[in-house]
């Protein structure tokens, strides 16, 4: 485990609850000053000082670039949005779906220190306590010039009630065409809210401008592997699916019965949706007031 930044002491019991045995800690200010390149810089100091077996990094955006980073600067392999991880005979085995879930891949790092990171949202399970020393080590360590060249500038809190990040949200409502215009989709974001979830769109709906483009679900836009993926007035198209099949579960809504949508949803709707999701807002809501 590697802590950067102030407060490893008051982290520490957590950590030892789930296994750690020791927590490298560098507390300096450029962490939290400067972006990922101090972070990735760190972790190849200490990948030369300890050759771990393997890193593993949080599948953020900020995770994944520190990782590409650390690859780059230990020469070593990296797999990231794996699915799932298990341990193989010359190190883990990463399993990703490609196509939209319509291949399963098992790959391999076989080049310096494996670096993995696993798609938010990936594992259900419940992280298992294994209580851990947690002995905290430090570490020395100055970041160069280099890392240094990006730096931030501010920080703003995200506004009370913003909603998740679209490709870490465990629950993801997507409206398409079927929301007939950028007033209509607003029902959508009504259904997120509702539920705390993200809002997603389909192409059709990007494309007409209803909706922002980074909202895109799909292969041309964001891939996102919620526990609950609610589809409101989307086809399914092979497209769209691309980004969205490996879901847990699909919830879909639609009007036309042989919507290729259906033929992933687990639970399907066939009905006129501007009925359909203010009768579920109206039972969220009875539920949220017991
Ligand atoms: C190279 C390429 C890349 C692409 N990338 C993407 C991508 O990343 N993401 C993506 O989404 N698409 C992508 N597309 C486009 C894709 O092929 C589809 O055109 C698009 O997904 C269709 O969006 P839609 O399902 O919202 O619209 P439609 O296919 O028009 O479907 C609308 C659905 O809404 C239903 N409906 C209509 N009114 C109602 C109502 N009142 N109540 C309930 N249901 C209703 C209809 O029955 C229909 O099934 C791509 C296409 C290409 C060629």
């Amino acid at each position: 485990m590697v802590w950067t930044g102030p407060g490893a002491e008051a982290g520490r019991e957590r950590l030892a609850e789930y296994g750690a045995a020791r927590v490298y800690v560098a507390e300096g200010e450029e962490f939290a000053g400067y972006v990922v390149a101090p972070t990735a810089e760190l972790l190849a100091q200490l990948v030369g000082q300890v050759s771990p077996a393997a890193v593993l990094v949080a599948g953020t955006t900020e995770g994944k670039e520190i990782a590409g980073r650390l690859a780059v600067k230990t020469n070593s392999g990296v797999l990231t949005d794996a699915i799932d991880m298990t341990a193989g005979e010359s190190g883990p085995v990463a399993t990703h779906a490609n196509f939209g879930g319509a291949i399963t891949v098992h790959a391999t790092v076989t080049k310096g220190t494996p670096i993995l990171a696993v798609r938010p949202n990936a594992i259900t399970a419940q992280p298992a306590p294994a209580p851990g020393a947690a002995e905290l080590v430090p570490v020395e360590f100055t970041a160069s010039e280099a890392a240094k060249a990006a730096r931030v500038t501010e920080h703003a809190a995200a506004e009370k009630g913003a909603r998740p990040d679209l490709t870490e949200a465990s629950i993801v409502v997507s409206g398409g065409r079927g929301t007939g215009s950028a007033d209509g989709f607003k029902i959508i974001e009504d259904l997120a809210d509702s539920l705390g979830a993200a809002v997603g769109a389909s192409r059709a709906v990007t494309d007409a401008g209803w909706y922002p483009h980074q909202f895109q679900v799909g292969q041309t836009g964001k891939t996102v592997s919620p526990q609950l993926y609610v589809a409101v007035g989307i086809s399914g198209a092979i497209q769209h699916r691309a980004g969205m099949q490996t879901s847990k579960t699909i919830i879909a809504i639609n009007k036309d019965p042989d919507a290729p949508i259906f033929e992933i949803a687990d639970l399907g709707i066939v009905g006129d949706l501007f009925k359909v999701v203010p009768q579920l807002l109206e039972e969220i809501g009875k539920h949220e007031q017991l």
